[in-house]
């Protein structure tokens, strides 16, 4: 008799599938090497953002990940597949905005939408037209004569316009004036959330981030430093200054984890804490402060 369990019951508690999932991955350019053994997963409905100084490899990565890039070493599954051989109804599931613009400047925004709509079995018209209206987009003129600001959105439409179950945005409001900024990010996710879209945008700006990126993954020296939900992230770090017998001490009395330590002189350091989440620490004998996501980005990014 067959006693294993109907199929459905095995895989009850197998967690689901990671929509993208990258191991050891290694590339250079040349003699210089831009990730360096990385990992990361991006789980189905996650809104990341990928946060790094200029040149630490963001667009590497986002383009890694994409199998735009050769890696050297390691490994890149989306949906399943490998990142460098996807197939075409995987890359349906996939809107990607580059962070220089890959838009046909001498067709219209009717024409190029029009272009892009024949390679997609699912497209949105009905969003397609009201995010045309709202983001102001002329649709009749050339696209070479829209502005900086205009062209990202409208290759944002573009990318949402199939209904994406993976959104990839490579610093998608750099064209934009600073006051927009934030606004549009949050728009543009709230487009997406309703799906359980998964998103990963990229940017040196940390305040594109507040409001909008629910979790936060810092890319520092080839590899992703710390990944974690921005406000669990806020709430339990802490800034330290003491001998490193203090710091030690301190963690040991509150279950604390050191993410980043920095000597201060001779004999002081100034070291950045995890506690566990839900800690509440009050008093101490050393003193320890919150941090905020600009001192969080000078330490760890
Ligand atoms: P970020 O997006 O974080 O600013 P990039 O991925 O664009 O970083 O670049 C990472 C590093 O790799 C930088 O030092 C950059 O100069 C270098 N780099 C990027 N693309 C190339 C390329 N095609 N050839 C050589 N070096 C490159």
């Amino acid at each position: 008799m067959n006693t294993s369990p109907p199929a459905a019951v095995a895989n009850a508690h197998v967690a689901p599938r990671p929509t993208v999932d990258m191991r050891g991955l290694s590339l250079a350019y040349g003699k210089k090497p831009v990730l360096k053994g990385l990992d990361w997963q991006l789980h189905p409905g996650q809104v990341i953002g990928l946060l790094g100084r200029n040149g630490a490899g963001k667009t590497t990565l986002l383009e890694a990940m994409l199998g735009l890039r050769d890696l050297q070493g390691g490994s890149v599954e989306v949906f399943g597949e490998p990142g460098l051989q996807l197939s075409d109804a995987t890359r349906g599931r996939i809107g990607y905005v580059p962070q220089r613009s890959d838009l046909f400047e001498g067709f219209t925004a009717n024409e190029l939408l029009a272009y892009f709509r024949s390679f997609y079995p699912r497209w949105n018209t009905a969003k397609v037209d009201a995010l045309l209206s709202r983001w102001d987009i002329a649709r009749d003129q050339p696209i070479a004569r829209l502005s900086g600001g205009q062209q990202q959105r409208l290759s944002i439409i573009r990318a949402l316009a199939h209904e994406p179950d993976l959104l990839v945005l490579d610093e998608p409001v750099s064209s934009l004036d600073p006051a927009g900024r934030r606004e549009f990010l949050r728009e543009l996710v709230d487009q997406v959330l309703d799906r359980g879209t998964t998103v990963v945008l990229s940017t040196h700006i940390l305040s594109d981030l507040e409001r909008v990126a629910f979790n936060v993954a810092f890319l520092r020296d080839g590899r992703i430093a710390v990944q974690a939900p921005l406000d669990e992230l806020l709430d339990t770090t802490r800034q330290v200054t003491g001998t490193r017998q203090q710091v030690e001490a301190f963690c040991t009395r509150h279950h604390a984890r050191v993410l980043r330590r920095r000597a201060l002189g001779e004999s002081q350091e100034l070291a950045l804490l995890t506690l566990p989440p839900g800690a509440m620490v009050g008093e101490d004998a050393l003193a320890h402060e919150p941090v905020n996501l600009e001192a969080l980005f000078m330490e760890l990014a």
